[in-house]
């Protein structure tokens, strides 16, 4: 008998009718309409099965959730923002905990803090710290859960100006396995507060996020449209980590969508698409985004002051559900033989794909490698290949080309980003945290979740 088979027997249809009454938020069976809105996740390759969904409304009722899958045996999802690469937010015969009704929002400008609910998300909480000419350093795009993406580090815009999701992270209000409510902080269970910052899932549920605020007001935002030739991408690493730390970009090696404000003759054509966001004056980002330009004549640039959630608009489709597959990695330099290895892919290339190279540095390269449990401080460049898969005839195909591509480069592997790793084994785990990051939060993970309830993730095996 499977896994899901044996947890559908353990809870009765009454044991969760009794269950629901016992929470506050409502608890959405399969049978219900609203299940199939509720149960869907951004990579819908993933989408799996679960047995209900809990609605959580407050602390109390993850505790409740829990304590019920617990005691029933049945395997634990946890969700906010549902797009974890790897499907985790979801699964066959789960119990769901979604976050996704604590929204709360409370801004201390006098503090220069926020707590932020986890059911929010990026583009959300963007949007409204503006208001205020403030930020918090989240991700590339505005529908990703802010939860899911600090608790695994948390890398976007302004990543060399003011570091990751965790570098602004003050404190958490975290339910454990044993139902605890619990607050972290540097002062209140500082080693279960080390491990949220980049270990993932694996300690508990977090209910709401405490952050420090930067200043961040218009910024020069937008995309360079260039060749994907050899020169273009050696120059890539070398101008962006040695620009302003204000400039970050994040660049894609992908066929130019129909854009507006690119030439008709360009559209589908295979380029280098370099998005940046300048967080400094906008009028001296034009200086800063210069040196790309002069390396190769570009196809269309498109370089506009905005306000700082206007970057979230240009990157909104990536946002949008559908199946696709990833493997990303960590690297010191991208060298010779790597540009090689990627040009030839592109030449034998999908309809779709996307070749992603950030480059790293400034303020997230400064904090200490053993801060927090994000320990790639010191990768330079980060190359994550995206297959959406358009055509359900070319799921194969497109996968085995994804996998070619990332053989290739993987010699030159420093590491993985957790959030970016599908289930792809424990070796790639331990490529996540080096060694001793590792021990320690399997010591932590022993502490709080000695028996492995939170193990939907990117598991830290209790020590
Ligand atoms: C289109 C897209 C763009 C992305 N861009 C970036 C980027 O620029 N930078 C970056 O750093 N990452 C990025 N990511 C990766 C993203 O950070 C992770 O997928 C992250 O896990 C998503 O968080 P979520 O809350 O939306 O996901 P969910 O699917 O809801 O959660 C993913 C996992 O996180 C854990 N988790 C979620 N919420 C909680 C909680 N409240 N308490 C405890 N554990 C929890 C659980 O283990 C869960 O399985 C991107 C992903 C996608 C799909």
């Amino acid at each position: 008998m499977d896994a899901a088979v044996t947890m559908h027997l353990a809870a009765t249809p009454a044991d969760l009718t009794a269950f629901a009454r016992a929470l506050r938020g409502p608890l959405v069976r399969s049978e219900d309409s609203a299940f199939a809105a509720a149960a869907g996740v951004h990579n819908v390759a993933m989408q799996g099965s679960p047995l209900a969904i809990v609605r959580a409304a407050d602390a109390g009722d993850v505790a409740t959730a829990i304590g019920f899958a617990c005691r029933n045996d049945i395997e634990i999802a946890v969700r906010s923002g549902g797009h974890s690469v790897a499907g985790h937010s979801t699964g066959d015969g789960v119990l769901v905990i979604d976050l996704r009704g604590l929204r709360g929002l409370h801004v201390d400008l006098a503090e220069g803090t926020a707590w932020v609910g986890a059911g929010l998300t990026a583009g959300e909480v963007t949007g409204a710290l503006a208001e205020h000419g403030m930020a918090v350093p989240f991700g590339d795009t505005g529908s990703v859960g802010i939860a899911g993406l600090t608790l695994g580090g948390g890398i976007g815009w302004l990543a060399r100006k003011h570091g990751l999701a965790i570098d602004a992270l003050q404190a958490v209000e975290i339910v454990t396995a044993d139902g605890e409510v619990r607050m972290a902080s540097a002062s209140e269970h500082p080693d279960l507060f080390w491990a949220l910052r980049g270990g993932g899932g694996n300690f508990g549920v977090v209910t709401r996020f405490q952050y420090r605020l930067v200043p961040v007001g218009e910024v020069l935002g937008g995309a360079l449209f260039l060749p994907a030739t050899r020169d273009v991408l050696r120059s890539l690493a070398p101008i962006a980590s040695s620009a302003p730390e204000e400039l970050t970009t994040i660049s894609m090696v992908m066929p130019i969508p129909p854009l507006p404000f690119v030439p008709e003759e360009h559209h589908g054509r295979t380029a280098l698409v370099l998005m940046f966001v300048y967080a400094g004056d906008p009028a001296d980002g034009h200086a800063a985004i210069a040196p790309f330009l002069q390396v190769a004549q570009p196809y269309a640039v498109a370089a506009m002051p905005m306000p700082y959630p206007g970057i979230y608009e240009l990157t909104k489709d990536g946002g949008e559900p559908g199946p696709s597959t990833t493997r990303s990695l960590f690297m010191d330099v991208l060298d010779d033989a790597s540009i090689d290895a990627i040009l030839e892919a592109v030449t034998d290339a999908p309809d779709m794909f996307l070749i992603q190279l950030r480059v790293f540095g400034g303020a997230m390269a400064r904090v200490p490698a053993e801060a927090t449990a994000f320990a790639h401080r010191s990768a330079t460049v980060q190359v994550t290949i995206v297959n959406p898969f358009t055509d359900p005839a070319r799921v194969a195909a497109d996968t085995a080309w994804n996998r070619a591509l990332f053989t290739a480069l993987e010699p030159k592997a420093t590491g993985v980003y957790a959030n970016f790793l599908e289930d792809e084994g424990e070796a790639r785990i331990r490529a996540a945290y080096p060694e001793a990051t590792y021990r320690r939060l399997a010591m932590v993970k022993r502490r709080y979740d000695p028996r492995n309830a939170f193990h939907r993730n990117q598991n830290i095996r209790p020590a």
